[in-house]
């Protein structure tokens, strides 16, 4: 599909790539083991943790659009995260964001501390933390831009030349972004990696991962690793996300569309104190955000005036939103990052990043913005009467 832009990419996948029947999407092989010709004679698959052809159409146009060589879908968005440390060795060094993903959080520090490896938590903003830790030659650098839950941004370009003068390789959390919205591999990184589960799938009916090296070598490590280890994705689940990736570019421009409008009624509201969104001209970001993404994302959080009990009152009085962890899927969503998606970092930890208990994080969907806004307007008003 060399040639064609990213939206017909994503919609031609494995369509005319059934040979038997001319199946116009590519069918779905749910069959656990495939039969060998003869004696010692395999077939393109022969068992399907090692190889699917359903996964492999997934894996394959998820290279593409990310600008790979190599794509191992994974059976979750951790399962991915997970697969990176098979590059680390004891002695090894790696160096991950203070704000990231509270389960990534818990998988690194959790495994650092059985010796699977060192690490290093620091402020990647932060340009003294950051030259600090890159002095200790890491093995691996892992970036989240924007951040889970507080949308801070960090240059992807400068970060993976700074790594790669140390000697260190670069992952990318890009999750929030999707490869419609950030390319971090043309950016320099040397592995992007997803929870499809998000806006990849974007329909809230799969749990599922990704992860895509730009060297081919790297790639086929990564992928002996994920049958070595059990983690590669079942064909079911790479089929769902697989039909959800077409509609992924025309589902981001509605997100976008959408998160806008709420932004700008957010920063207006007076029960709002603070909202976190790169696509606000005050977000400390901002102008990177114009040159490293195509746009600025359908997530943002925002703190409510009052603290957790405004919050409570907010969630008990919202009837669109739905009160549900994740993110991406076409129905917004909201939650509370310190006791839901980030329940798994200590609270130190978490006041160390930013996350206060007043902070609310939303995703916004793809429904009438109107009828979004107006329950955002209720809710809040409803948070400020319960005080
Ligand atoms: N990375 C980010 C940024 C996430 O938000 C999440 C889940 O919320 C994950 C990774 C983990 O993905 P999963 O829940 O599919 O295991």
């Amino acid at each position: 599909m060399t040639g064609y832009k990213l939206a017909t990419r994503a919609v031609r996948a494995g369509i005319n790539s059934d040979q038997h029947h001319g199946a116009v999407v590519a069918p779905i092989h749910l069959s656990s083991t495939y039969s060998l010709k003869g004696f010692n004679q395999k077939r393109d698959f022969d068992y399907s943790r090692t190889g699917n052809p359903t996964r492999a159409t997934l894996a394959k146009v998820m290279a593409d659009l990310e600008g790979g060589a190599v794509g191992v879908v994974t059976s979750t968005g951790l399962a991915a995260a997970h697969l990176l440390c098979q590059l680390l060795t004891t002695d090894d060094l790696m160096v991950i964001p203070h704000d990231c993903y509270g389960g990534s959080y818990r998988l690194y520090t959790h495994l650092a501390n059985k010796g699977n490896f060192k690490l290093l938590v620091v402020d990647q903003n932060d340009p003294q933390a950051l030259a600090d830790a890159l002095v200790r030659r890491p093995k691996l650098v892992l970036i989240e831009t924007p951040s889970n839950p507080l949308l801070r941004l960090v240059d992807i370009e400068a970060i993976a030349k700074a790594s790669h003068d140390v000697g260190a390789l670069v992952a990318v959390d890009n999750t929030f972004l999707s490869p419609f919205l950030q390319q971090p591999l043309a950016l320099g990184a040397d592995i992007v990696f997803h929870s499809t589960t998000k806006f990849i799938n974007g329909h809230t009916d799969v749990v599922a991962g990704v992860v895509i090296a730009k060297d081919q070598a790297i790639g086929d490590e990564l992928a002996w690793w994920a049958n070595c280890i059990g983690i590669t994705g079942s064909a079911f689940d790479s089929y769902l996300v697989s039909r959800g990736l077409k509609t992924l570019p025309l589902r981001m421009k509605q997100h976008q569309e959408n998160a806008n409008r709420v932004a700008e009624f957010l920063v207006n509201h007076p029960a709002v104190e603070k909202v976190y969104y790169p696509g606000l001209a005050d977000h400390p970001s901002h102008e990177l955000a114009k040159r490293q993404q195509s746009d600025f994302g359908a997530m943002m959080s925002f703190e409510v005036k009052g603290g957790v009990e405004a919050v409570k009152a907010l969630f008990a009085n919202l009837e669109l939103f739905t009160l549900a962890q994740s993110l991406g899927g076409v129905e917004s969503l909201i939650s509370h990052p310190s006791t839901m998606t980030h329940a798994g970092m200590e609270l130190e930890a978490q006041e160390a990043a930013g996350i206060s208990q007043s902070l609310v994080r939303i995703a916004v969907g793809i429904e009438d913005v109107e009828d979004i806004i107006n329950d955002l307007r209720q809710g809040l008003a409803a948070s400020q009467q319960a005080l």
